[in-house]
């Protein structure tokens, strides 16, 4: 009888762990094993580019990487997980309930925008976080256009001033450039809690968001707690209101709601606790990768972060590993000791830092080029040969 893998998602992780479980099994000529991927789509959507324009082209298909590496796939989205009964309860293409069962599961299911509960916040924010969202928000954009140019429509205020805020708030002065033409006086502001510009971030790092923020004439309220949000703007605990006809949410991610059918402990993110193999604590034959596990990556202290630079990597060790476990060969534990950091600074260039400490490597043009060759190359998948794929998915091979 052969043994079922069934991986849930088809993001970095989930199209890594399938790539890197074919490998093991096509590298021990084993064919008594099928590999499925169950996603909505057989594709890779470009997360990282999302506050990029033209959403809709930052897609990369996965059939012909799946056909070239034996690996299946379902057009589906998992509802329901019975691990007593090692079936997954998924909604089909046709919208029908139906099942498909595994002897070995693997959750990639990533993560989602998570709103604070706010007044009005669901109804006035658009966000960036997925293909569909960030679509909507391209075309609110687009429509601005259209509208009167008042002060509203010229402001864009975005919610939340981490990796992504930054990222979206500091391209946004170019593309209000492109879509009002110039002559035209935009603002951008950015919402953050915090009482510093990165707050979390290196002294050095956030010395480089500063001075990229005062180029690009971004605007930071900082101490800023928002109470309401409506159609005409936001509203600060300290009572002023920003009037803005686009306010953006980009503060805080959660795991996908798939980890909570797990009896097994969660972070205050919803991650799933794994092993060093990225077995699910308590769980057997069940692992996590990607944005909705928690695992070390190091003997020192740290923990994967919610990227695609762990996601990657987190599903080459957990499609080795759960092959591993059914061909009966021993797993590799989950190391990724390196760490960088390659922010998108708009017009006025991007930084690049090395280590968790973010010691600034290089700025502007330079960083550049670096963030250029991550987020157009580096993490689209590999080409559809079976050799180069079944290389790349090595969790041993040099990846940063
Ligand atoms: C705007 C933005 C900017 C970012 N910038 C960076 C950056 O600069 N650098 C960086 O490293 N990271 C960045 N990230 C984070 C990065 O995109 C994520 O960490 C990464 O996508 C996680 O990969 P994943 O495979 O775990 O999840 P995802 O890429 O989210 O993939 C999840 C997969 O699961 C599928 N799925 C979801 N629910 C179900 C279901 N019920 N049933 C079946 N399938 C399901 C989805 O369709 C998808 O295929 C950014 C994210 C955003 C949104």
């Amino acid at each position: 009888m052969k043994k079922q893998i069934l991986i849930l998602g088809s993001g970095f992780a989930g199209m890594w762990a399938a790539i890197s479980a074919a490998r093991l099994a096509h590298m021990n000529d084993r064919d008594d094993i099928v590999i499925t991927v169950l996603a909505p789509q057989p594709e890779l959507r470009v997360r990282p580019r999302f506050y990029e324009n033209h959403v809709a082209s930052l897609v990369s298909p996965l059939m012909p990487l799946f056909t070239a590496t034996g690996v299946n796939f379902i057009a589906g989205s998992v509802e329901r997980i019975d691990t007593n009964e090692k079936i997954v309860w998924y909604k089909d293409a046709q919208g029908g309930t139906v099942f498909a069962s595994y002897d070995r599961l693997v959750l990639a299911t990533g993560s989602n925008a998570k709103r604070a509960p706010v007044p009005g916040v669901e109804k006035h924010t658009f966000d960036i976080d997925q293909l569909e969202s960030a679509q909507v928000f391209e075309k609110h954009l687009s429509s601005l256009v259209n509208q009167a140019p008042t002060p509203a429509r010229n402001t864009v205020v975005v919610c939340g001033g981490g990796f992504t805020g930054i990222e979206l708030a500091t391209e946004l002065p170019a593309r209000l450039r492109e879509l009002f033409g110039p002559g035209i006086q935009t603002k951008v502001v950015v919402v953050e809690r915090g009482a510093v510009i990165g707050g979390r971030y290196s002294e050095a790092l956030r010395g480089v968001i500063e001075q990229a923020s005062e180029a690009l004439d971004i605007e930071w309220r900082l101490n800023a707690e928002i109470t309401a949000i409506d159609e005409n703007g936001v509203t600060l605990k300290d009572g002023s209101h920003i009037a803005s006809s686009t306010v953006v949410w980009t503060a805080g991610v959660q795991a996908n709601a798939l980890t909570e059918q797990f009896v097994a402990e969660r972070d205050n993110q919803g991650r799933l606790y794994v092993d060093e193999n990225l077995q699910i604590r308590g769980v057997p034959g069940v692992y996590a990768t990607g944005d909705v596990a928690n695992a070390a990556s190091d003997d020192v202290g740290n923990t994967a972060l919610m990227t695609c630079q762990h996601a990657i990597q987190l599903g080459k060790f957990a499609g080795n590993n759960v092959a591993a476990s059914v061909l009966d060969l021993p797993p590799i534990p989950y190391r990724q000791v390196n760490y960088v950091t390659c922010l998108d600074l708009g017009s006025w260039g991007a930084v690049y830092t090395e280590g968790w400490d973010q010691k600034v490597q290089s700025v502007r043009e330079e960083a550049k080029k670096i963030k250029i060759a991550i987020t157009n190359e580096l993490i689209y998948p590999p080409k559809a040969e079976r050799e180069i794929a079944f290389s790349a998915a090595d969790p041993l091979a040099k990846f940063v």
